[in-house]
C-alpha cells in the first residue's frame, strides 16, 4: 500500500473509467440507476467498502492504470453529493425539466447552500488504501448541480452554480489532500446550455477546480444509456458537434483533462483538435450497449484519436458511467479496454516503462 500519494503510472495511454460500475446484487438492485440500498447501518458502510475493494481489485485484474471507486459509496452522481449539504430541502420537491430533456421530481433549495461536512473524503481515503496506483474521485459540476434542483432562493442559476462552485472547492481540496491524484468534474450540462456554459460555466468550473495540485478533469457527455437520453440522441442528427460550443472554452481553460465519448458515438472525432495541448480522456467503451468491444475496436477508436492528440495526452476511457450495464460485460469491456490500448501501445513501441506519467503530485 502506498503511504504518502501515488505512484504514478509510467504507461503511455494510461486507461481509466469514466465513473460508475454496476453495484453487487448484494448492495443494491443491479442494472438499475441509483436503485436503493440492499442493506442498512453498519452492514451498509462495511458493504459499500466491500463493494469498493471488488471494484478496485476487478480495475486492476483487468488492467485499468488509473483506478476509481466505480461510485459503489453513492446511488446518484449527483444527488448523494447534495443530500450532504445545508439549504436543500428533499422534502419539499418540485417537477423540472432536466437538462432540456425530461422531468424529474427534484428537491428544492430553500436557503444559503454549504457544506456541513466533508461528504466523500472518508470514501477517497478508503480508496486510497486499497491501490498504490493513480486514483481518480468524481464530484458534480456546478451548472449539472443546478439543474438537478428548484431553486427558490437564489433565483439565479450563475448565483447558485457559482456558491456550488465554492463548495466543491473545499471537497476537491481535501481530497487532494486524501490522496487522490486526478479530480473529476461531471458536467453533461455542458452540452445542453451553450449561452450559460460560455458566460459563467466554464468559470464556475475553475472556480471550482481552483488552487488543485491535484490534476482536474471535466467529462463531458451525452448520459447514460437510458430512454430519455437515448430519444434525445435521435434528434440531434448524424453528426453530434455539441462538444464545439465548449471545447474551444476548455481549451483556453486551467483544467487539465476532458473526457468526451466517442466509440459507436456520432461525436466526430476532429473535435478533439479544438482542445489541443490538453489530456484527452477518451471513450473507447460503449456503455449503452451489452455486447463487448474487441480489443481491435478499441484499438481502432484510439488510432483515429491519435490523428488529433498527441500519444502522451490520451487517455483510453469508457464513454460514461457503467452502472446499468450487466456486472460480469462491464468487467469485460474493461479488459477490452486495456487489451486494446495495449495493441496501440505496441504499435508505438512503447509497450511499457515509457512516456506519460498520470497523476504526479
Ligand atoms: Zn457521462
Amino acid at each position: 500500500m502506498s503511504g504518502a500519494g501515488s505512484t504514478a503510472v509510467n504507461t503511455l495511454l494510461p486507461t481509466s473509467i469514466v465513473g460508475s460500475l454496476p453495484k453487487p446484487a448484494w448492495l443494491a438492485k443491479p442494472e438499475v440507476l441509483w436503485s436503493p440500498w440492499e442493506l442498512q447501518g453498519d452492514a451498509l458502510v462495511e458493504g459499500r467498502q466491500d463493494a469498493l475493494r471488488a471494484a478496485v481489485h476487478e480495475q486492476q485484474r483487468r488492467g485499468i492504470d488509473i483506478v476509481s471507486d466505480g461510485e459503489q459509496t453513492r446511488q446518484h452522481f449527483v444527488t448523494t453529493f447534495i443530500e450532504h449539504l445545508d439549504g436543500v430541502d428533499f422534502e419539499k420537491r418540485e417537477t423540472v425539466r432536466i437538462r432540456d430533456r425530461y422531468d424529474a421530481s427534484v428537491p428544492t433549495v430553500v436557503g444559503a447552500v454549504s457544506r456541513r461536512q466533508p461528504v466523500f473524503v472518508a470514501d477517497a481515503a478508503f480508496l486510497r488504501q486499497q491501490t498504490d496506483r493513480p486514483i481518480k474521485w468524481a464530484l458534480p459540476g456546478p451548472m449539472t448541480m443546478i439543474d438537478t434542483l428548484s431553486d427558490h432562493h437564489y433565483r439565479s442559476r450563475e448565483k447558485l452554480a457559482w456558491e456550488f462552485a465554492t463548495i466543491l472547492n473545499q471537497e476537491a481540496r481535501e481530497l487532494e489532500a486524501a490522496g487522490v491524484d486526478i479530480i473529476q468534474f461531471d458536467e453533461p450540462a455542458f452540452n445542453v446550455f451553450f449561452d450559460e456554459t460560455k458566460d459563467w460555466g466554464i468559470a464556475a468550473l475553475e472556480r471550482a477546480a481552483e488552487g488543485l495540485r491535484a490534476e482536474t478533469a471535466v467529462h463531458i457527455c451525452y448520459g447514460y444509456g437510458i430512454k430519455a437520453n437515448n430519444d434525445w440522441k435521435a434528434t440531434l442528427g448524424a453528426e453530434w458537434r455539441q462538444y464545439e460550443e465548449s471545447f474551444p472554452l476548455l481549451q483556453q481553460s486551467s483544467i487539465d483533462i476532458v473526457s468526451l465519448e466517442s466509440h459507436n458515438s456520432h461525436v466526430p472525432i476532429d473535435v478533439i483538435e479544438l482542445i489541443r495541448g490538453k489530456k484527452v480522456m477518451l471513450g473507447a467503451i460503449d456503455v449503452a450497449r451489452e455486447q463487448i468491444e474487441t480489443p481491435e475496436e478499441v484499438a481502432d477508436t484510439l488510432r483515429r484519436a491519435l490523428e488529433f492528440v498527441d500519444a502522451d495526452l490520451l487517455i483510453p476511457s469508457s464513454n460514461c458511467g457503467m452502472a446499468p450495464l450487466p456486472r460480469g460485460v462491464a468487467f469485460d469491456k474493461l479488459s477490452a479496454l486495456s487489451a486494446g490500448a495495449r495493441i496501440v501501445r505496441q504499435e508505438l513501441g512503447v509497450d511499457v516503462g515509457v512516456g506519460a506519467g498520470v497523476g504526479v503530485g
